[in-house]
Formats: structure tokens, sequence, C-alpha cells
């Protein structure tokens, strides 16, 4: 009996890949005044994988140190190895604005030659991208501004494809965090705070495990 228990809960173990932005072929990312995207996402990714863990998911990343370059298709293609529940990407944004976004692929793209992803992922992009806004900006009220739910189409790189590279070459549900805006001085120094990092985490979390239960 004891076995079959076990194999029974490894089987319902869901899996979540935090894929932590930069670098890759799109570069090192944005920096603020005093924090640069690369590190802010990986701080927060490393964070949220042992927030998760607490939650009894099992959670992969797609790059094993800060600065290792990885391809956006080759972490699209980790987490669709470990097939994920969920792929979250974090980044940060840089603008004149504040606040943070969520994005998910709404069409197919196309880039080096293939096209993706499948309207099944799109559709299960498109939830958990609803439900990953939803339970961030109850989060975050009153913290970070909440910039809404948009699609890959409406960032510069999904303008040109259809989608984001990570999401065409994404199997499983897929959505893009822009946490906050890093060169708005504010944003900056909540991210950088404690309590700001503890509250994205959080954030982030209730996202997460609101995107994971539905399924
Ligand atoms: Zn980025």
């Amino acid at each position: 009996m004891l076995s079959l228990l076990g194999l029974a809960s490894v089987a319902s173990a869901q899996t979540v890949c935090i894929d932590p932005g930069h670098p890759s072929e799109v570069g090192i990312g944005t920096q603020g005044k005093r924090s640069t995207e690369v590190g802010i996402a990986w701080q927060i990714a490393k964070a949220l994988q042992m927030r998760l863990r607490r939650e009894g998911i099992d959670v992969l990343l797609t790059k094993q140190s800060q600065r290792e370059k990885v391809t956006n298709r080759r972490r699209a293609e980790i987490a669709n190895a470990a097939h994920a529940a969920l792929m979250i990407r974090l980044h940060c944004d840089a603008s004149n604005g504040s606040g943070f976004a969520v994005y998910y692929p709404a069409k197919p793209g196309t880039t080096a030659g293939v096209t993706g992803p499948s309207q099944e992922v799109i559709e299960a992009s498109k939830r958990a991208g609803g439900l990953v806004h939803s339970a961030m900006a109850k989060s975050l009220k009153g913290s970070v501004r909440d910039n809404g739910l948009k699609t890959d189409a409406q960032t510069a790189v999904g303008a040109k494809q259809g989608a984001l590279t990570g999401s065409i070459f994404s199997q499983v549900p897929a959505v893009l965090v822009e946490m906050v805006v890093l060169t708005n001085r504010k944003d900056e120094a909540f991210i950088l705070s404690k309590s700001g990092r503890a509250k994205m985490v959080e954030a982030l979390a209730a996202g997460v495990l609101a995107a994971v239960k539905q399924k």
C-alpha cells in the first residue's frame, strides 16, 4: 500500500518550468540604475522555485547559473521535455512607464521556418495568462501598477513573428511576466527591497498555483 501511495503521489506532482529571462540570443536584457534584469530575474526565479516546492510542485529552471546563455528555443524545449504544466518566463521591462504585465501567445508565430504554438497550447496559455494576471493584480494591488493581460503580438519581437520565440517552440502553456519596469526608479526600488521581492514572489506563486490548479 505504501509503495502504491508513493507512486500515486509522484504521478500527481505537477512540474512548473521557471524561465529566468536572459542571456539569450536577444541579449543580456535591460538594466536599472542599481540592478540588471538578468540579476533580478535570476533572484526571483530561485525564490519562486523554493516557494513552489513548498507547495509540492516539481520545479525546474531553464538555466543553471545567472549568466548561463540559453536560446529562447532551447528554453521552450526544456519545458517541453519536462512536460511542464506551465512555463512561466520572468523578465523586467524598459520603458517610460511603470508596473507589471502578463503576456501570452494569442496566435501562432513563425521563426526559423517553424510555426507555433498549436491551437491547444494557445488556448491553454490564454487561460493560464488570465489566471496568472488576475492573481498577480490582486497580490500587487497598491504596490505595483497593473498594465494588464497582453498578447505576444504586443511585444516588439512578437509583432514581427506573430508570437515570441519561446512561445513558438512551446508545447506547454507559456506565459511571460514583465515583473516591473526596471528603468523606473520607483519600480526598481520596489524590486530591490526585501519586502518588494517577497511580495513579487508571493504574487507569482499565487498566479502559478491558480494556473496549475485549473488543470
Ligand atoms: Zn527581458
